[in-house]
């Protein structure tokens, strides 16, 4: 029997979504083809969440060693070496990228290491030739995206921090999200001379305004200073470093900017014109809610989509696609409560919608809060604060929301993500024994709500 098409599927990028989507299809007995022209893994494994996360830990080292003396360590001519870090962090992704290229040909899929364009609804062009598939998923991802502005060339993006030649001595970070808050807290911890910049009035939009304003404190407790309602004018090369100008006049030197105001959908050069493909306004691959763009056998899913950017989002949506394509199931991503980390320092880790949202929603909300020094810092002296807020319905008693700023915030806010999702109630929390003793446990015994 001739077979109509090359490919049942044909992925155009392995970053987090593409991977998984290529992987379970060729585990369910479909024949896949993956196209990636950079690295295995894509943003999350090579320039995105674990380098972050690695560099995280590692810029905790200097809080660490000053606590130690606390505990009865003594430490000596302590010194970082940034080519050490980067080093082992890069030789970590280059076995990581090689653990990707295993799970894909693992379950059979055939990984094609150039670039692929789309050419008609069918088929891509790949490497100089023209390959056909019954299906073709854009997981393209995203890249950083830096405003216009007099000198934009002289800023780096994260894409390039995790490979510094040399580490600053002074960094200047524009922006609020994700990004430049994790950043701040690297580079910071690291020994570099850290200032934040944001164009609005408190950073990280569309958290619980507590939460930001807790974390903002903390932060410039650990010496980040922090400019907030402060527009980037220009850039420009000065003697020793460079010079970045506000609109309001100020000017600050320093050896590294880094611009981090969001990520574009990687759709440039991708043609999706000559398959019919519509993008939406932003310029992000437009889909239905199983993943289906404008031509039907298209699909797209993944920052490319631009809806929410993160890697267990984008392998929720690859898992979607793979078991609606060929497991003959019809799934769709749940995009409430998605629990998430912003890994700054202290952590902040929250599911569910901020006080400010659930008191539209929710007319009879408690919220209980809790702010305290942990356990550990009664010895050290350090004055780092922790601080949770449980959000409850009082007409349903369920708890709607779970916001923290402390030490391993992802870890804990994880689990109550699970709870917050089966519907627990606050008189579920409340019976549930606390372990002690634990940061975490505050969240079972939390019982006075506040005004
Ligand atoms: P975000 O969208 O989180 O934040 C962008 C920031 O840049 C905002 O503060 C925004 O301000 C500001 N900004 C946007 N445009 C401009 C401009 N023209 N001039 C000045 N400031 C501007 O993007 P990030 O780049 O931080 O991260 C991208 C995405 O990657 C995140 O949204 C997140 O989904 C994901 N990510 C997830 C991580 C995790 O899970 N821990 C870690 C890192 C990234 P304003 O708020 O005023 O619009």
């Amino acid at each position: 029997m001739q077979l109509a098409f090359d490919y049942d599927l044909f992925v155009i990028g392995a970053g987090s979504g593409g991977t998984r989507a290529a992987r379970m299809s060729a585990a369910l007995g479909a024949r896949v083809a993956i196209a990636e022209e950079r690295y295995l893994g894509g943003t999350c494994v090579n320039v995105g969440c674990i380098p972050k996360k690695l560099f995280v830990y590692g810029s905790h080292y200097a809080e660490d060693f000053e606590d130690g003396a606390a505990y009865g360590w003594t430490t000596s001519g302590e010194s970082f070496q940034w080519p050490t870090l980067r080093d082992n962090k890069t030789r970590e992704i280059e076995r990581l990228n090689n653990v990707y290229q295993g799970l894909l040909e693992g379950p059979g899929a055939e990984i094609i290491r150039e670039r692929a364009i789309l050419s008609d609804t069918h088929t891509v062009s790949v490497g100089g030739e023209m390959v056909t598939a019954e299906n073709i998923l854009i997981a393209t991802g995203s890249r950083p995206s830096v405003p216009p502005f007099p000198g934009d060339d002289l800023v780096i993006t994260s894409d390039d921090a995790f490979y510094l030649e040399t580490f600053p001595e002074r960094v200047v970070i524009i922006g609020g999200g994700y990004i430049a808050v994790e950043f701040a807290g690297i580079f910071n911890g690291l020994g570099a001379e850290t200032t934040l910049l944001y164009r609005g009035p408190l950073f990280l939009r569309g958290f619980d305004e507590g939460i930001r304003e807790f974390v903002a404190q903390e932060m410039r407790g650990k010496g980040v200073g922090l400019r907030f309602d402060t527009h980037v004018a220009s850039v420009e090369r000065v003697a020793g470093g460079l010079a970045v100008r506000t609109r309001a006049g100020d000017v600050l030197e320093t050896d590294v900017v880094l611009c981090a105001t969001g990520r574009s959908p990687n759709t440039v050069g991708l043609d999706l014109d000559a398959a019919g493909v519509e993008p939406g306004r932003s310029g992000e691959v437009r889909v239905d809610s199983r993943y289906r763009t404008s031509t039907p056998n298209i699909h797209a899913i993944g920052d490319v989509i631009g809806r929410v950017q993160l890697t267990p989002v984008a392998i929720a949506e690859g898992m979607c696609i793979a078991y609606n394509l060929f497991g003959g199931e019809d799934r769709q991503v749940e995009y409430d409560d998605i629990p998430t980390a912003i890994f700054c320092q202290p952590n902040i880790g929250t599911v569910g919608p901020t006080e400010e949202r659930a008191r539209e929603r929710f007319p009879a909300l408690k919220a209980y809060e809790s702010t305290f020094r942990p356990l550990k810092h009664t010895l050290t002296g350090r004055d780092e604060r922790t601080m949770m807020k449980l959000l409850v319905d009082g007409d349903s008693d369920r708890v709607v929301a779970a916001h923290m700023v402390g030490p391993e915030a992802g870890e804990i806010i994880q689990g109550l993500g699970v709870a917050i999702k089966a519907g627990a109630t606050k008189a579920d929390f409340d019976r549930t024994i606390g372990i002690h003793p634990t940061a975490a446990e505050e969240f079972v015994t939390m019982r006075e709500a506040r005004a």
